[in-house]
C-alpha cells in the first residue's frame, strides 16, 4: 500500500471502540453513528486530538457527536508548524459562547503562519500611536 505510511488507524472515540451507540439513542442495538460499527477509522496524517471535546468525540454537555471532529476524537491539522490558538489559548472553545472557537475551528491549534497577522496588527498599532503626537 502506497499510502499506508501517511495514514493512521484511530479507535473510534465516540463509542470508545465498542462500535455501539454510547447513548443508545435509537435502541440498545444501534451501532455507533460515527464509525458505523467498524470501531476504528483510518485517517490521513497529520492528525491530533480534538481540543474541543478533549478527544472524547462527544460534544461537551450534549449527547451528540462533537461537531469539530465529527465524533472521531481526532482532527486533521495542516502540515507544518502549529501553534496554540491565540484566541482560545488552545482549548478549542470560545470563552463567551461555549461553541467551537472560530479562529481554530475548535482544534486549539492553528498554522504558525497566522502569527504573521498578529505581528502586522502590532505594527499598525505602533504606527498609529506615532501619528498621534
Ligand atoms: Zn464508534
Ligand atoms: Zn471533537
Ligand atoms: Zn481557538
Amino acid at each position: 500500500m502506497k499510502t499506508s505510511g501517511s495514514r493512521r488507524e484511530v479507535a473510534c472515540s465516540f463509542c470508545a471502540g465498542t462500535g455501539r451507540d454510547p447513548f443508545d439513542l435509537l435502541s440498545d442495538q444501534s451501532v455507533c453513528q460515527v464509525c458505523h460499527g467498524r470501531r476504528k477509522f483510518s485517517m490521513i496524517k497529520p492528525i491530533m486530538r480534538c481540543a474541543f471535546c478533549r478527544g472524547s468525540g462527544i460534544y461537551p454537555g450534549q449527547r451528540i457527536t462533537c461537531t469539530v471532529c465529527n465524533g472521531k476524537g481526532m482532527v486533521r491539522v495542516p502540515k507544518g508548524t502549529l501553534v496554540k490558538c491565540p484566541v482560545c489559548k488552545g482549548v478549542g472553545t470560545a470563552t463567551d459562547s461555549g461553541l467551537p472557537c472560530l479562529a481554530c475551528k475548535g482544534k486549539g491549534m492553528v498554522a504558525a503562519k497566522q502569527e504573521k497577522t498578529v505581528r502586522v496588527n502590532e505594527k499598525i498599532k505602533r504606527s498609529a500611536g506615532k501619528g498621534k503626537r
